[in-house]
């Protein structure tokens, strides 16, 4: 039974796309062994602030290295990713892995928030608490805070009372939250109303085609004011060139993400990006 995926699942069904995708028996055989054989791999792309140009964070964003298709984007492997099955063990590897490498950052003078991104079974597991205080306590030296959880708006929708609980324990344990893909699901301002979340990440549909279509441009308006009123804060993904970010700026929305600044990359690539940033200032 795979919940949830019926957004993403659709893409099963496109043709077009079918070559890149695997089917979901495939991905669920060779999900464990592509664990054991260490073929994850976690990206990683910045967040800055759209005026000053700092550095805020990262979002990190899972890649799979199939030894036969070559590297692939979740979305080839989207049902095993929330998967019943999957979604807790693959979910676990990333936070596991976001907070390694938090540590290994530090260790080179760079203290960066990670955002990870929390499929809906796993965060809805009983365990899911007791998992993030285990990995936490065997990293001790990392701020809670450093750790930011993207949940996506739509997931909370099944089991609103424990998704609420449930992230009030992870603030509780100093983790920070974020609504991601703010504005596509239904019921957006009931779920802000009640989810106790830091920040919106408006969808990255509204943000690309704010600059010729009028009405996403009101969306992204819109959900600006909507973090302001409730004192969340905000962050657009999509930023795509530099128009984008002087329009942001100039409604109010003055986080953001996008391949205008930097695509996802390797661990490795970030501090060489942020030290080459130092000496050619920002588009
Ligand atoms: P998301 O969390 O909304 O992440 C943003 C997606 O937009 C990423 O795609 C990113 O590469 C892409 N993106 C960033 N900037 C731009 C831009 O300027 N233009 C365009 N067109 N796209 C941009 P990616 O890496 O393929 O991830 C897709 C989705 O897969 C993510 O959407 C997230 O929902 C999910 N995902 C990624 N990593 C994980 C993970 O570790 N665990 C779980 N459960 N889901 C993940
Ligand atoms: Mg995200
Ligand atoms: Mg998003
Ligand atoms: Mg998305």
């Amino acid at each position: 039974k795979v919940k949830n995926s019926g957004r993403k699942g659709i893409l099963f069904f496109d043709p077009q796309a079918e070559s890149s995708l695997l089917s979901i028996h495939h991905q669920l055989d060779e999900v464990s062994r592509a664990l054991e054989r260490d073929e994850f791999e976690l990206y990683y792309q910045p967040q800055i602030n759209l005026l000053s140009g700092d550095v805020i964070g990262v979002e990190a964003l899972i890649r799979w290295h199939h030894p036969e298709r070559g590297l692939l984007a979740p979305e080839s492997f989207w049902q095993a990713l929330h998967s019943e099955k999957f979604s807790r063990v693959l979910g676990k590897w990333v936070i596991e892995q976001a907070l390694d490498r938090i540590e290994a950052w530090r260790v080179e003078g760079l203290r960066l928030t990670v955002g990870v991104n929390i499929s809906v079974h796993h965060l809805l597991h009983p365990d899911f608490c007791a998992d993030l205080r285990t990995a936490l306590q065997s990293h001790p030296h990392i701020p809670p805070a450093c750790l930011d959880l993207e949940i996506l708006e739509t997931a909370a929708i099944d089991d609103m009372n424990r998704a609420v609980d449930t992230l009030r324990e992870c603030k509780a344990l100093g983790l920070t939250i974020a609504l991601d893909d703010f504005g596509t699901g239904y019921s957006s301002l009931t779920h802000l109303k009640r989810l106790p979340a830091d920040r919106l990440k408006i969808d990255k549909s509204f943000v690309i085609n704010m600059l010729t279509d009028p009405d996403d441009q009101a969306i992204v308006v819109a959900v600006t004011s909507l973090a302001q009123a409730f004192q969340r804060k905000v962050i657009a993904e999509g930023v795509e060139s530099a128009e984008h970010i002087r329009r942001l700026v100039d409604i109010g929305c003055l986080l953001g993400q996008g391949y205008g600044i930097a695509r996802p990359m390797p661990a490795g690539e970030i501090l060489a990006w942020i030290e080459q940033r130092r000496h050619n200032p920002p588009i």
